[in-house]
């Protein structure tokens, strides 16, 4: 029973790899592989940093999503031959003013409600840790367990150990579902996912920079007179500085935002003005009305009915449908349990618990 996999991004393509890893004859349909929000990411795999308040379920999702990076990140290695930049030295919380200060130990009080590991640490403490960081920070935190990884490498990893595998990549955009031949199909398109299957999915248009230069050790989510800005140094040099988030589906880089991003990352760390400016780039994150992704199948009934668009309705009965978009900040972070989930579903396993709550009805049902 071949498999149709719409979409080749890094939710696509790890759903690829998992359904290989299980014997499952793969097609990927995409007109350009890696061409989405997946190369643009950051790469942070932050469940901590990215818990928000009123959030539990999707929080627990992230936490399980971190927990298998590692395995995956070494699998995946393995079949590729290839680093993906994985990286365990945890995450850095700086805060710039007191105002920002108060957020940040909102932000740990919250963590320690859920039993998230954040450490408290003051300015001294924290410039031991990072001694880059700008002389007038006022505290902030230790995230131990929000690492990273390059999620270019991963994209070039995935693209290389499926096709390794067996799997057939057809460099072709997929109009209408009802043109795939295969008999179970996922769809994985990013945001073009909601209009392909009338699912609530949209854009949301992030912009970042990538700068080269070297001696930041952590990534850095900083808090700079109200404004957010992370930092992701990784081994090779490069170091991401992110990132907007504005209610567009257009990929133009703007000189305000570049402005903007500048100036609070040179506020925090005041040598990255000496850093070579390598690339700006904007992507569009999958978003959904909750913020958090759908995975799951897509009921016959389903695709007619509320889910379904006129023009873009999933076909009723065969073939079985299989949906894994709307990852909005966290695509990257939760690849490999989304790609286990739907390998699980594809099998006809129960998915991890964790996921139940992100299928497709719960909008149909609202
Ligand atoms: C600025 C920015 C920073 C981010 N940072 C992080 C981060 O630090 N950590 C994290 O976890 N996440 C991060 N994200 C979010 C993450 O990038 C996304 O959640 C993730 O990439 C979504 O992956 P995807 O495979 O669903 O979509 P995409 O990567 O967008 O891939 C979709 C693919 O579908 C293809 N496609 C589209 N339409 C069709 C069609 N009709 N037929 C066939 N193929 C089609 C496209 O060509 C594309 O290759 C960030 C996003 C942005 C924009």
């Amino acid at each position: 029973m071949t498999v149709a996999v719409v979409g080749a991004g890094v939710i696509g393509l790890a759903t690829a790899f998992a359904l290989a890893e299980r014997g499952y004859p793969v097609t990927v349909y995409d007109p350009a592989p890696g061409s989405g929000a997946s190369t643009v990411a950051a790469g942070m795999l932050a469940p901590v940093g990215e818990a928000g308040f009123g959030e539990d379920a999707l929080t627990r999702l992230l936490v399980e999503g971190a927990r298998r990076w590692p395995a995956f990140a070494a699998r995946l290695s393995a079949a590729a031959g290839m680093d993906v930049g994985y990286r365990d030295s945890g995450s850095l919380l700086v805060a710039r003013t007191a105002d920002d200060l108060a957020e940040v130990r909102r932000l740990c009080a919250h963590h320690e409600s859920l039993g998230l590991a954040s450490v408290p640490l003051r300015a001294g403490e924290l410039r031991e840790r990072e001694p880059l960081l700008a002389p007038g920070m006022r505290g902030g935190a230790l995230l131990p367990e929000d690492h990273q990884v390059d999620p270019r490498r991963v994209v070039a990893a995935l693209l290389a150990a499926i096709q390794a595998a067996g799997v057939r990549v057809v460099r072709r955009a997929v109009a209408d579902l009802s043109t795939v031949e295969e008999p179970v199909q996922v769809l994985a398109a990013g945001w073009r996912s909601g209009p392909l299957a009338g699912l609530p999915v949209r854009p949301v248009k992030g912009q970042l920079l990538r700068l080269r230069g070297t001696g930041l050790r952590h990534v850095i989510r900083g808090y700079v007179d109200g404004r957010r800005v992370y930092l992701v140094p990784r081994a090779d040099g490069e170091v991401v500085v992110g990132a907007t988030s504005e209610e567009r589906g257009d990929t133009t880089v703007t000189a305000g935002a570049v402005r903007e991003l500048l100036c609070a990352a040179v506020e925090l760390v005041p040598e990255l003005a000496e850093y070579e400016l390598v690339e700006a780039r904007a992507g569009l994150r999958p978003g959904t009305p909750d913020n958090a992704p759908v995975i799951g199948e897509v009921a016959a009934g389903a695709a007619s009915g509320a889910l379904g668009s006129a023009g873009n309705r999933l076909r009723l009965g065969s073939p079985r449908v299989f949906v894994a978009t709307g990852h909005y900040r966290h695509g990257v972070l939760l690849a490999p349990l989304t790609a286990d989930a739907v390998a699980d579903l594809v099998s006809g396993r129960d998915p991890a618990q964790v996921v139940k709550p992100f299928g497709p009805e719960r909008w149909r049902d609202a």
